[in-house]
């Protein structure tokens, strides 16, 4: 296993070294390297994303990624901007699905605001398109009118073989999970996403077992909060997965907690906290390592297939908190506060 590790920015460092401990407590034969990226790689060469950690990147079997960004890059031209080098790897390295779990742990369900009831036992795994969609789609841009007036254009699109390769991915899951999907578009109003429900249909045919779902995204943005244990797997395209995933991901209380993958057509991956680089809190020593160790358990589970190992760190994570163990942003009264650094231990200890 070659593991390309890229700390990046921020509190990037300090919760991805909790993470190689981990890693290195399984006592597996991984090979690691490190290199930086975002403002770490401009420091180191003046480019966000060196080529030399692109090189690793495309010749690792998967990436381990802390966060990039710092605000004292914000005056930067654009390309040279801590972002830029995150949102290129992605491109370069294909990644066009992202897999974003919202699961509660038991002894977390009083950080979310929403009602224990409500949210207890929440477990979703939200599949969004990564490189397509109306982000991506062309025309684009700001255009004057032949009245003078200025129009902003973007155009939201999706060819079928995009769609079939990131519901093949959502099946697949589901298929390691409870068998359900829920595909979300917009059918009624928008002939992408028509597009888009029935090539979920056609795909459904080659997963019996699945029940596949569909849903408005308006009616699955309310539902997520109404009733969110209804469902498995959601399936959407790149806008309304970015929205309903943060949607989601406060459905769990702390963003320090949520992990995430994105993978390429191989089961090639980066792993990543979904949270940024936190530079408020940087070099203090009371980060989550949590977010980025279970990255660390998706990595295993989706790359390497190794479902043993990736239940190992989750169960020594879910350990560390039953046995009160909490960073500052998790923190309730009666528990034992820790910071970033003795977070990883204990997940150590308890694996
Ligand atoms: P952020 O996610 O870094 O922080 C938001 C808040 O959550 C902050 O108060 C922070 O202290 C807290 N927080 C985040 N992660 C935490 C953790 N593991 N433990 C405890 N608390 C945690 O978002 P922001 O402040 O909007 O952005 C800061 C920088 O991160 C910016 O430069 C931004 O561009 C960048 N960013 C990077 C990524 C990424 O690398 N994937 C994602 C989002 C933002």
């Amino acid at each position: 296993m070659k593991i390309a590790v890229l700390p990046g920015d921020g509190i990037g460092p300090e919760i991805v070294a909790q993470a190689v401990k981990v890693l290195n407590a399984l006592n597996l034969d991984i090979n690691m390297t490190e290199a930086p990226i975002g403002g770490a790689g401009y420091e180191a060469s003046g480019d966000p994303l060196p080529d030399a950690t692109l090189k690793l990147a495309k010749e690792s079997d998967a990436v381990l990624l802390g966060a990039v960004g710092d605000w004292k890059y914000d005056k930067l031209e654009r390309h040279l901007r801590p972002e830029r080098g995150l949102l290129r790897i992605r491109k370069e390295l294909n990644l066009f699905a992202n897999l974003r779990p919202a699961l509660l742990y038991p002894e977390l369900a009083s950080a979310s605001t929403l009602k224990p009831e409500v949210v207890s036992g929440l477990d979703i795994m939200i599949v969004r398109e990564l490189t397509g969609d109306i982000y991506f789609g062309q025309p684009r841009g700001i255009f004057k009118l032949e009245n003078g007036e200025r129009e902003g254009v973007n155009t939201m699109r999706y060819n079928e073989s995009e769609i079939r390769r990131i519901g093949r991915v959502a099946f697949d899951i589901a298929m390691k999970r409870n068998k359900k999907v829920c595909s979300v578009d917009k059918a009624n109003v928008l002939e992408a996403t028509e597009l888009w429900r029935q090539v979920m249909i056609e795909l459904s045919a080659e997963y019996p077992e699945v029940e596949l779902s569909h849903m408005y995204v308006d009616n699955a943005a309310m539902q997520l909060i109404r009733a969110p244990k209804q469902f498995d797997v959601m399936v959407t395209g790149n806008i309304f997965g970015d929205i309903l995933s943060d949607e989601a991901s406060m459905l769990t209380g702390s963003i320090g907690m949520l992990p995430s993958a994105s993978l390429d057509e191989n089961n090639k991956g980066m792993y990543e906290p979904s949270h940024g680089s936190a530079p408020d809190i940087a070099g203090k020593d009371i980060a989550n390592p949590l977010a980025t160790i279970l990255s660390v358990a998706m990595m295993l589970r989706y790359t390497f297939n190794d479902e043993a190992n990736a239940q190992r760190v989750e169960n020594a994570v879910k350990k560390a908190l039953a046995q009160g163990y909490r960073t500052a942003d998790i923190w309730t009264e009666g528990s034992n506060k820790v910071g970033c650094n003795a977070m990883g231990d204990a997940v150590v200890a308890a694996l």
